[in-house]
């Protein structure tokens, strides 16, 4: 039986530190990839290699960011090079499930560093810790690359992270093709994230941010029901209001929102990290062929983290029914 699911993953991942003690550490994913091999799930899924031509990699990242942040970020030494790789992984993750020869139907990209605070251009607080510990928005890269590369016309990114990508929104602000959905806490880095922010121009509807807990929770937890709930009520029905069929879905994949998470502080469970994954697959099966990559961001207790991901992982490998559109 063909193997459902991708996996990307390679040891240069755990390569780049921040500093000493940091959360956004290679112990993150070293944790991750251990409990992947250590469950069986490796042997279940396909494995494959970021793509190692740096030159394509670049020129895909010169779809997001200028010239100036990339010479920056490439600058740094040990941290550009892994930073390049991590990209690799995500457009090598396209290839296989867009395709023609239909490698996997989804792929996960177990790298680091994470991606969706990177904007578009220079920063004056820096790169790194000044972006949230991200250097390339490796999700953002992606979605360009499936536009360009495969002619994927509609990308829905939906970003379950604890902290609003608030690099991933400004590059799509403006545009009607790439449509963007946040769940994460508004007071809390980077500070953005209101559902007021909808998208300018021609990108107005397809923005949308659903900051967790809803205003009414006087209690501020939040568990899988918020989560399933963004989804249900707020995600599927913007996506009919607009119209919005997605060729290709991304996952930020941020674990930082599960329960005992050293920097978020959400409650949700690895059984909701599996329902909403099942979610998404059942879109992805109804719009797109099942077409979905699915990129780590944050997470930073490696335990969890590494059961979260096997979580997800577990879902991504079942099969689904269709969901009920009108499209
Ligand atoms: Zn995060």
């Amino acid at each position: 039986m063909p193997k459902r699911t991708g996996y990307v993953y390679d040891d240069i991942f755990l390569d780049h530190e921040l500093e000493r003690g940091h959360p956004e550490s290679p112990f993150r994913l070293a944790a991750l990839h251990a409990a992947v091999s250590e469950s069986g799930l490796l042997a279940k899924l396909t494995c494959l290699s970021p793509l190692g031509d740096d030159a394509l990699i670049t020129g895909q990242i010169a779809l997001v960011h200028s010239p100036e942040h990339i010479q920056r970020v490439l600058a740094t030494g040990i941290t550009g090079t892994v930073a390049l790789r991590a990209v690799g992984a995500v457009l090598a993750a396209v290839d296989a499930v867009a395709g023609n020869e239909r490698l996997v139907d989804n792929a996960f990209c177990a790298i680091r560093p994470p991606g969706h605070h990177a904007h578009n251009n220079v920063n004056k607080d820096g790169y790194g810790q000044g972006e949230g510990f991200c250097f390339f928005n490796n999700v953002a890269i992606g979605a360009r690359y499936a536009q360009r590369q495969y002619g994927l016309g509609n990308i829905l990114i939906l970003d379950w992270d604890y902290h609003h990508g608030n690099g991933t929104e400004d590059v799509f602000y403006r545009d009607p093709t790439v449509f963007y959905f946040s769940t994460h806490r508004l007071n809390d880095y980077p500070g953005t994230g209101s559902p007021q922010r909808i998208g300018d121009g021609a990108g107005k509807g397809y923005n949308l941010n659903v900051p967790l807990p809803s205003p009414g929770d006087i209690f501020g937890r939040v568990t899988d029901d918020d989560l399933l709930a963004a989804f249900d009520n707020h995600l599927l029905p913007q996506l009919e209001t607009t119209g919005f069929v997605p060729d290709m879905i991304f996952i930020s994949a941020g674990f930082d929102s599960r329960k005992n998470d050293r920097l978020g502080n959400f409650s949700i469970t690895d059984e909701g990290f599996s329902a909403i994954t099942r979610r998404v697959m059942t879109l992805a099966r109804t719009a797109c062929e099942d077409r979905i990559v699915s990129v780590l961001e944050g997470g930073y207790n490696p335990e969890g983290l590494a059961l979260a991901t096997c979580a997800h992982l577990h879902a991504l490998m079942e099969s689904t029914e269709k969901l009920k559109m009108p499209w």
